[in-house]
């Protein structure tokens, strides 16, 4: 048997607050902890004494918990207690590892599992790390940070401007004109460079070993960086990159290196550029991949490098799923 607790928080005592409160923190719930609503028992929820317009209960049930044992019970008043708050406990059969869900003014309850914390995951292009961050960053419903794009977007216009990208004196004074911003919208990554989103535009082939030279120089880095921490300071995230675990975010909650063979991480590339409909030539691309693999990791500033505490997933004979769910495992490990 496990017991799953949450709680959530209304603006208002009305019924619509309190259905749409209860409504989506059993989402929530259920969610979060992969259950299905036929697994679920029972389900007590508890209210506030300012809260008497609507019972939970019923709340609940017209969520689609049609045969459940359902109740609620109101809380006696604590001194400096959450006001409008309604808890919940839920029953299920199995045992499960638990995520107790607090939402809104409730996180306050639980400053231990609602924390911000951060996932970093490096290594070489075409390991899978975009990939594996994007699809944990859904499941833990956080925030995907692709610090790659930032640089692209960096090379971009440096190719735009007709700058040389390995001109480190030229890219400084060009990049101190640039407005460079990432915007998250239904938990994909939106890179805004001059106002333009060029999400797409920073995926052409010529982008990625101009990001691979602009990225060697310490002002350009310097810059990326402190964006990068700034969104890491106020978020849960997951962040994919070459320097997360050693530089961006030296204290990452949880730390991943992926690699793979020089020639899985080519085909990658290759099938995932085709999809897009680019012309690539397969041995170009490993060629590319081996030098950009060699400025990246040889480069004097942050050079791509496993952070001693990181834990090493060698991805070539492995499906996404089987990362996702390793990776998930040696988070759940360390919680
Ligand atoms: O990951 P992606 O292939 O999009 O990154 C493009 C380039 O940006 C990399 O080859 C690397 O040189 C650079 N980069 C970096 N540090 C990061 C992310 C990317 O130097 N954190």
């Amino acid at each position: 048997m496990t017991v799953i607790r949450g709680a959530t928080t209304i603006k208002e005592d009305t019924p619509e607050e309190i259905r749409a409160a209860v409504k989506e923190l059993l989402g929530e719930i259920i969610d979060r902890n992969t259950i299905k609503k036929d697994e679920v028992m029972s389900i007590v929820l508890s209210s506030t004494s300012d809260i008497h317009s609507y019972y939970p209960a019923k709340a609940a049930r017209e969520t689609g918990f049609e045969s459940c044992a359902l109740f609620s019970a109101q809380e006696p008043d604590i001194v400096g207690g959450l006001a409008l708050c309604i808890r919940v406990m839920i029953f299920v059969e199995k045992n499960i590892s638990v995520r107790h869900v607090y939402l809104h003014g409730a996180q306050n309850l639980r400053k231990d599992i609602t924390k911000v914390y951060s996932v970093a995951i490096d290594g070489p292009a075409g390991s899978g790390k975009s990939t594996i961050a994007r699809i944990l960053a859904k499941d833990r419903k956080i925030l995907y940070l692709d610090t790659g794009a930032m640089y692209r977007a960096c090379a971009l216009k440096a190719l735009q401007s007709n700058v040389d990208a390995a001109d480190e004196a030229a890219v400084c004074d060009l990049l101190k004109t640039i407005e460079l911003t990432v915007r998250h919208e239904n938990g994909e990554q939106h890179t805004v460079l001059d106002g333009k989103d060029v999400s797409e535009e920073i995926r052409r082939p010529e982008v990625s070993m101009a990001a691979s030279t602009i990225s060697t120089h310490a002002y350009v880095r310097m810059k990326m960086v402190e964006k990068q921490q700034e969104i890491a300071s106020k978020t849960s995230c997951v962040l994919d990159g070459r320097d997360i675990g050693t530089v961006v975010l030296p204290n990452a909650d949880f730390k991943f290196f992926l690699t793979a063979r020089p020639e899985v991480r080519a085909r990658r590339r290759y099938d995932e550029l085709k999809a897009k409909g680019y012309e690539v030539d397969l041995a170009a691309l490993e060629k590319e991949l081996a030098l950009r693999d060699q400025q990246d990791s040889t480069r004097d500033v942050s050079p791509l490098k496993r952070a001693p505490d990181a834990v090493l997933v060698d991805t070539s004979d492995m499906t996404v799923d089987e990362v996702v769910a390793h990776i998930r495992s040696k988070i759940q490990e360390k919680i």
